[in-house]
């Protein structure tokens, strides 16, 4: 009987999207239980490393991705206040030669529409909004949960896709709040007209120093320029995505060269975001309920790997379950295991590269001699690891 049942995915974000999807690529009935009255995601931009790539070709998705993608002529890192540059790695054809896929850049929305729309054509996919999961309870074959307002469903598995504050972790995991990092994120975007033409840059562009960079980059297929601004703050409240205090950006980039201050001056209102994470654990499954992305493994936005990660875990539960024959219980365990080490370097290394950023003093001289020796993309040939990416039919064998 429990065969029958949907897989239940708390939370429609990128990650909820993507694992329901690869489910239903493959036959099971899926249901997504989201708690907004609509699935969309916030209008801001969003790094893709080639190993997301990787996985869009994987998951059919890369025609529609690109259709609305930017591809960066390279990665650059500008010292905030001289405005000197400490590196510029290219990325174009020689992300492609290097990795096999290009590394882009989208409008977050735009995404998570892809994944949306792929979702609605797949038959055994039931999207619900205003369905928020209060609880659940899991017996030897089924698991059942409870929604604000009193539903309940049964399902023969439950996926915690529902992001950094996640309830479902809180029951599995239970390892407390995530760790507020300190650090905040001011995001907007700008239309291409309103960017002066001697601000406008191909590239990502990441202008870091003391405690403070700005990183921008052209958004869907140049229509669009996204900033992020992001610095070191005692002044936050828990949660995300409200209104960022002109003032104290203006203070804490007083120090910043021109062309940084010009852009930022560009922008009248910015969204902010308190950025955390936590340490990373082995364990984020109990029998036949298991997690992904931020839910599993939130990190800083450092690398850029935050969604990117959240689709791998998909492709990897779709290769356990299709390695465990559909055995929820076991492919959850097997999944998880093919997971934490790479997710959680993942999320060790962006508190790091965070640090590389906002460096100053010995700690700037040194980043700035690393990234500057050998070759020009020597800077970056440390995360060639995670570039590189998993390939799905080697994981289980
Ligand atoms: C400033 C910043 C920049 C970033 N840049 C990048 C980048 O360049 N590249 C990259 O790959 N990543 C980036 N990230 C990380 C990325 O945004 C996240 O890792 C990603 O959105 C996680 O997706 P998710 O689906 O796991 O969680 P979320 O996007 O948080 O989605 C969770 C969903 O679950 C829903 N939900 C929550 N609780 C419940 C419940 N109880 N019941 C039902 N629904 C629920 C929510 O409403 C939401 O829709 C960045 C993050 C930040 C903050």
């Amino acid at each position: 009987m429990a065969k029958n049942l949907p897989v239940l995915i708390a939370g429609g974000g990128i990650g909820g999207l993507a694992a329901a999807l690869v489910l239903a690529q493959d036959g099971y009935p899926v249901t997504v239980l989201e708690q907004a009255s609509a699935f969309g995601e916030i209008g801001a931009g969003i790094q893709l490393g080639p190993n997301i790539f990787r996985m869009f070709d994987y998951l059919g998705l890369t025609e529609v991705i690109n259709r609305v993608a930017f591809f960066p002529d390279g990665l650059a890192l500008n010292d905030v206040r001289t405005g000197e540059k400490v590196v510029r790695v290219p990325l174009g054809d020689v992300a492609r030669a290097t990795y096999g896929f290009p590394y882009g850049v989208i409008y977050r929305a735009d995404l998570h529409q892809a994944f949306l729309d792929a979702c609605r054509k797949q038959p055994h996919v039931t999207l619900r909004t205003d369905a928020r999961v209060e609880s659940f309870q899991q017996c030897a074959d089924s698991v059942t949960v409870a929604l604000a307002g009193g539903d309940t469903l049964e399902g023969r598995a439950l996926i915690g896709a529902d992001g950094m504050w996640s309830g479902i972790r809180e029951a599995v995991v239970n390892d407390g709040k995530p760790r507020v990092s300190g650090h905040i994120a001011y995001r907007a975007v700008l239309k291409r007209d309103d960017v002066p033409t001697h601000l406008w840059s191909n590239d990502v562009v990441l202008w870091g120093g003391e405690k403070t960079h700005l990183v921008h980059y052209p958004l869907r297929r140049g229509e669009l320029f996204n900033l992020v601004a992001v610095f070191h703050s005692n002044k936050y409240d828990e949660g995300w995505n409200s209104f960022g205090d002109t003032a104290e950006l203006t203070e804490r980039f007083a120090g910043a060269c021109p062309p940084v201050k010009e852009l930022l001056s560009k922008i009248e209102t910015w969204k902010m975001w308190v950025l955390c994470d936590r340490e990373p654990v082995q364990n984020w499954t109990d029998r036949r309920v298991t997690l992904v992305g931020d839910a599993a493994h939130p990190m800083l936005q450092y690398l850029a790997q935050g969604a990117g990660q959240a689709i791998e875990d998909a492709v990897v539960l779709r290769e356990a379950l299709r390695f465990c024959r559909g055995d929820m219980a076991k492919a959850f365990q097997k999944y998880q295991k093919a997971r934490y080490l790479r997710t959680g370097r993942v999320q060790l290394t962006a508190r790091f590269y965070g640090d590389i950023y906002h460096a100053s003093g010995v700690q700037r001289e040194l980043r700035n001699q690393m990234f500057q020796s050998g070759t020009e993309s020597a800077g970056f040939a440390g995360l060639k690891w995670m570039y590189d990416g998993i390939e799905p039919s080697k994981l289980f064998q």
